[in-house]
């Protein structure tokens, strides 16, 4: 490099990296989701922002007792994300204590919620909407509008993103139809440890019973743990399912009960670590499918395989 090459190109390189730099710096938003679900669907969206999530991977968000570290993360947040449908109870009160006064987004606003019977309480939502895909497809919808609401200049990223993410949802949800539809309906029927995926079993066909309720806070009766097991025997199922989220007792219970074979793990309301098969929404879904496949194949006598019955 000559002397006049270096005399306007060093001041030009030191402009330019100022510049840079307070570009750079600018802090990111900072979004507080409350469970490992909704903060990878933020993430989907927002990508390179800064996304926290109180319940962490393979935590029961039912049952969960805010820390003074989950204040400060809120008290420090640009947008809070919410499922709702009573899913977070704890989550008004935490938010109330930091002082926080920003937005409060309810990612299932427009979803229509299952209603169920909740013995102390009457009719209330099932929370679980996040089971049905065609659910998500509006958290999703949720997402975008408000990030682009607080953060407009990126916009049209949110926008890419959001396109990008419904059209994987479509595949896989695609994907779980087509799977399902295989399967003889007398055969559908899954049992998980807690009452989870109402709205999985609604959108697919599939029945999915389980010792407890919708809060994995509930207690089992006897009388339900003895109906289960009758379940069990009276249609030939052969494999039950422990979440990664609920204690393993009550299903080992009816495995031990009844000696049928307890499968893999499945994940119902949290993601898992990222070396396990449910790391994220999609690959936790997927999962479940197969596992669900396997489970209602295993009740299938050879000539029904054959047969190859078609159910919507
Ligand atoms: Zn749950």
């Amino acid at each position: 490099m000559n002397y006049y090459c270096c005399r306007f190109l060093i001041p030009f390189v030191l402009v330019a990296s100022i510049f840079g730099c307070r570009a750079d710096t600018s802090p990111p938003l900072k979004i507080v989701t409350t469970f490992s679900i909704l903060q990878d669907f933020v993430r989907e969206i927002g990508k390179d922002k800064v996304v926290i999530s109180i319940v962490g991977p393979n935590s029961d968000a039912h049952t969960y007792q805010p820390t003074p570290r989950d204040v400060r993360q809120i008290a420090q947040a640009d947008l809070i994300f919410i499922n709702g449908l009573g899913f977070e109870g704890w989550i008004h009160r935490l938010i109330k204590s930091s002082g926080y006064k920003g937005k409060i987004v309810t990612a299932t606003d427009g979803i229509q919620p299952m209603m169920i019977n909740d013995p102390g309480e009457g009719e209330v939502p099932d929370p679980h909407a996040w089971n049905d895909i065609k659910n998500v497809k509006i958290y999703i919808k949720n997402i975008y509008t408000s990030l682009s609401k607080i953060d407009p200049e990126q916009a049209p990223f949110y926008r890419k993103n959001y396109e990008d993410y419904l059209a994987k949802l479509e595949d896989l949800d695609q994907f779980i139809v087509n799977a399902i539809k295989e399967i003889p309906q007398k055969k559908r029927i899954i049992i998980t440890a807690h009452d989870a995926f109402g709205y999985y079993g609604q959108r697919y066909g599939v029945k999915f019973l389980a010792p407890v309720g919708t809060s994995t806070a509930d207690e089992p009766s006897p009388k339900a743990m003895a109906s289960l097991i009758d379940v069990i025997r009276a249609h030939k199922i052969k494999m039950i399912f422990v979440e990664n989220i609920t204690n393993k007792k009550l299903i080992q219970q009816l495995s031990e009960e009844t000696g049928i074979q307890i499968g893999e793990e499945i994940f119902s309301d949290a993601l898992s670590e990222k070396d396990q098969p449910g790391s994220t929404y999609l690959a936790m879904i997927r999962h479940n499918t197969d596992q669900f496949i396997k489970a209602m194949r295993l009740m299938q006598p050879k000539e029904e395989c054959r047969s190859s019955s078609v159910y919507a």
